[in-house]
């Protein structure tokens, strides 16, 4: 089950950009699979454009619905006192969601 950084089971999630280190071990794990495929050749590995690392956090730690609805930076490190974050957060770009995980659309009051 994912966990709030303060141990807290999760209730809510967002999503932001990996680092430097995330999306190193995000192309290391997609130069795996394909090598396993065999398709190396065929399918470019992830760039930070089409990568997301999702973040979960419990009630009390949870940023706004409209702020979860948004990609934040890699250095966002979640919301303070306020439930806003210390980032600018990437706006959206109409329904292109990359990735399977993303929905393309979310339901109201998210
Ligand atoms: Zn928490
Ligand atoms: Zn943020």
């Amino acid at each position: 089950m994912s966990t709030c950084r303060c141990g807290e089971p999760a209730v809510v999630q967002w999503k932001r950009r990996p680092s430097t280190e995330e999306l190193e071990h995000l192309q290391a794990v997609a130069e795996g699979q394909l090598e396993a495929a065999d398709r190396v050749d065929e399918v470019p590995l992830p760039t930070v454009e089409d990568s997301f690392i999702a973040v979960y956090a419990c009630a009390d730690h949870a940023i706004s619905a409209d702020s979860a609805a948004l990609t934040h930076q890699a250095t966002c490190t979640g919301p303070g006192k306020s439930g806003a974050c210390d980032c600018t957060p990437e706006q959206p770009v109409g329904d292109m969601f990359p990735g399977p995980e993303s929905p393309s659309r979310l339901p109201p009051g998210w």
